[in-house]
């Protein structure tokens, strides 16, 4: 992410960290899709693991080609349910395993092992390499006094993100961070009030203004979202 990518980003009002992370995220559903989804060590990474059920659900748009992906991980866990028959075979008959808890615990210490999994989603990976990236360059934009000043025009950072930025940040950083949000979320107070007073029928005939969007804008910063 260059600082023009920032500053474009600024202008448009986008979270610099959010659109670094989708575009990153978008880049690896590309690969998976041309390249990644058929390889043996990405096969391997997805049966010890396996995508959560936010990026399976983008995983599933691709279609067919994935049967030989899942194909893979069906036989790999196939082989893992073998393993497990084993295991409680064994375990049902050890004559002590009514006597000795240990025993207990230490056969479901290992039925845990292989029925879960350590490995993160790869794409959940990506997306906290992006946000450790993204954050880290922001941090930087912000030590210059210039980029301050142009980042207090156009604070677009949401709320999760400027959080990051702000715990790594020397104080001087820190403190602009605070005072320049604290003073955006001022305004929307401002427009909120601004929005039920004009609720009031006896100002509802006054002309509608930028109060009219305070939620969507407050909406954006708390969650992060870049869609409007
Ligand atoms: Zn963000
Ligand atoms: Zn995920």
């Amino acid at each position: 992410m260059s600082v023009a990518e920032i500053e474009r980003a600024l202008r448009e009002q986008k979270c610099p960290v959010c659109l670094e992370i989708n575009n990153r995220v978008e880049l690896f559903f590309r690969w998976f899709d041309i390249e990644y989804c058929h390889e043996f060590t990405m096969m391997e990474l997805l049966a010890r693991g396996g995508f959560c059920p936010r990026h399976g659900n983008r995983i599933a748009e691709i279609g067919s080609k994935l049967a030989r992906t899942y194909e893979y991980i069906t036989k790999e866990r196939r082989e893992r349910m073998e393993e497990v028959s084993k295991l409680v075979l064994a375990f049902r008959e050890n004559r002590w395993r009514k006597t000795f808890n240990l025993l207990r615990k230490s056969y479901q210490k290992k039925l845990k092992r292989l029925l879960s999994f350590e490995t993160l989603c790869p794409a959940c990976t990506t997306e906290h390499e992006a946000r450790q990236f993204g954050v880290m360059k922001m941090a930087d934009f912000l030590k210059a006094e210039a980029n301050r000043d142009q980042y207090s025009n156009l604070p677009a950072l949401c709320w999760t993100h400027m959080s990051d930025v702000l715990v790594v940040s020397e104080p001087e950083v820190a403190l602009f961070l605070a005072d320049c949000h604290r003073k955006q979320l001022a305004r929307w107070e401002k427009d909120f009030a601004e929005y039920f007073r004009k609720m009031d029928y006896r100002y509802a005939h006054e002309p509608k203004g930028g109060e009219q969007h305070a939620w969507l804008k407050a909406l954006k910063f708390f969650t992060g979202c870049t869609d409007k």
